[in-house]
């Protein structure tokens, strides 16, 4: 990278962080991208002179709202909804909908951010959004959830449309919490939209493999990855973290591709099953019984639970070739990447969204493991939204089958994008290289024919 193009990369970085005070994983997430970007702007000096990065950092449209609602007990409760609807040059906004405490606009951004390069990889027509509300979703009962969802919708509905802003799940909000806000959306619009939201029921509107999708298409992308290194996923260990939608999908492809995994968490703990995970039994725990993983421990035969509590415990101490984060941002750190290369691990890559620190990712590299980063190895669950509006808009329903053959291409897809970028941008086998270019390019580009808007 030229001198002046570093420059300028470090001048729109510190220009990002001031204009976006205390937002430190949109701050994160920034500088992942930008850190790539030197070997583009050097080829394409349009793109510096249309402010181009600077128009990217910068959301389309951010919609900050309050969120009234009533417990079971007639308290009331006041929540912050949000959406940031960041980029639409190549189809209309698209991203999750996120309910966790933790949730705010800096969180918000990093998402949103992140989901344009995302979607720019699957080669589909879609822009970035994200959204979400700092509700905790935990111990709260069915209507509850619904009431929630209804208030939360009574908002974001104006803003959003088939044509406009297309929301999913994500953390704390699945097929449930997507049918109550399709319910109040239908309601209020007087329209069955199926398009407007996606991760719906199979029988109003929804997509097979949708569920599935994310865990799916993380596999089908290490295994991308592993063949390039001439290797397969047949007798290899893993482990998972979380136990959520796209950490069950991903536990359930693994195994079927002939891996053994061996342990998965939640925010409390997590369990290791000598047998291999029992993804029935995982389901039933996480899923219909909304319990937490230790009762997994207390049916199956050789598993054990280590609480993570105060003691510094981490699923990451469980040696495995394969990891595959799955649970939240910034989880896989320093340490935790340090034992997984004590351990043997020869290959990391993220079901969840940014779960590796930027030390982590460091430790990784030179120790020479594999990264698949989250934009591409977890796209496979927008790219099957994206078929599911494909389905929605032409009134249709593909078969299982059918469904999770097209998610397999678009991941091999998705391999090849970023494998051909990292080798035209100068660091053949850097993914993260070759996501961030490939991404970026298939947005700028847009952005330019679209012209100054
Ligand atoms: P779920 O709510 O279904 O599951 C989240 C899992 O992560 C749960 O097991 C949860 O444990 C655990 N978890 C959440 N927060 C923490 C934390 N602070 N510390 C430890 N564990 C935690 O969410 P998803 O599976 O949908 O999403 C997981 C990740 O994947 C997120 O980063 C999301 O953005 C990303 N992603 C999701 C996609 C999707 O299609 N759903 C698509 C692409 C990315 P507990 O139950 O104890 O809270």
């Amino acid at each position: 990278m030229s001198v002046d193009v570093h420059a300028d990369i470090e001048r729109i970085f510190e220009e990002v962080a001031r204009r976006n005070p205390g937002e430190a994983e949109f701050h994160q997430a920034v500088r992942e991208v930008l850190s790539s970007l030197g070997a583009v702007l050097d080829k394409h000096p349009e793109y510096r002179r249309m402010k181009m990065i600077e128009r990217i950092c910068e959301p389309e449209r951010q919609i900050i709202f309050r969120v009234p609602w009533q417990d079971d007990h007639g308290r009331v409760h006041i929540n912050r909804g949000f959406r940031v609807e960041f980029n639409s040059a190549l189809g209309p906004y698209k991203g999750g909908l996120r309910f966790h405490p933790s949730v705010n606009l800096g969180i918000v951004k990093f998402l949103g951010f992140e989901q344009i390069f995302k979607n720019a990889l699957t080669g589909m027509p879609i822009g970035g959004g994200k959204g979400g509300a700092d509700f905790d979703p935990k111990g709260r009962s069915d209507a509850e959830i619904m009431r929630f969802c209804q208030s939360f919708m009574t908002e974001l509905y104006r803003h959003l449309g088939e044509y406009t802003d297309v929301p999913a799940g994500d953390i704390g909000v699945g097929g449930r919490e997507i049918g109550y806000m399709f319910g109040q959306y239908k309601r209020i619009t007087n329209r069955y939209e199926s398009g407007v939201l996606t991760g719906k029921g199979l029988s109003w509107g929804g997509a097979r493999v949708r569920p599935e999708a994310t865990g799916y298409g993380l596999v089908f992308f290490v295994a991308e990855m592993l063949a390039a290194r001439g290797e397969s996923l047949r007798g290899r260990t893993v482990v998972v973290s979380g136990s959520g939608n796209v950490a069950v999908y991903a536990v359930e492809k693994a195994q079927q591709q002939g891996a053994r995994v061996l342990a998965c968490s939640d925010s409390s703990g997590y369990v290791v099953d000598e047998d291999g995970i029992d993804v029935a039994l995982l389901r039933q725990v996480k899923e219909v019984e909304r319990a937490r993983l230790s009762a997994y421990a207390e049916r199956a035969p050789r598993a054990r639970h280590v609480s993570t509590g105060a003691g510094g415990a981490s699923v990451w101490d469980v040696p495995c070739e394969v990891a595959l984060p799955c649970a939240t941002q910034n989880e896989l750190d320093r340490d935790a990447a340090e034992q997984l290369v004590r351990n043997g691990c020869l290959l990391v890559a993220e079901g969840a969204n940014m779960p590796t620190t930027v030390a982590a990712v460091q430790v990784l590299r030179e120790a020479g493991v594999a990264f698949g980063p989250g934009k591409a190895a977890n796209a496979g669950g927008v790219a099957t939204s994206a078929l599911e509006m494909q389905q929605n808009a032409s009134r249709d329903s593909w078969t299982f089958e059918h469904s999770e053959q097209r998610l397999a291409e678009i991941m091999r897809d998705i391999h090849a994008r970023c494998f051909e970028a990292a080798e035209e941008y100068g660091g053949p086998g850097d993914y993260v290289l070759g996501a961030n270019c490939a991404g970026f390019v298939r947005v700028a580009d847009a952005m330019h024919d679209l012209g100054l808007i």
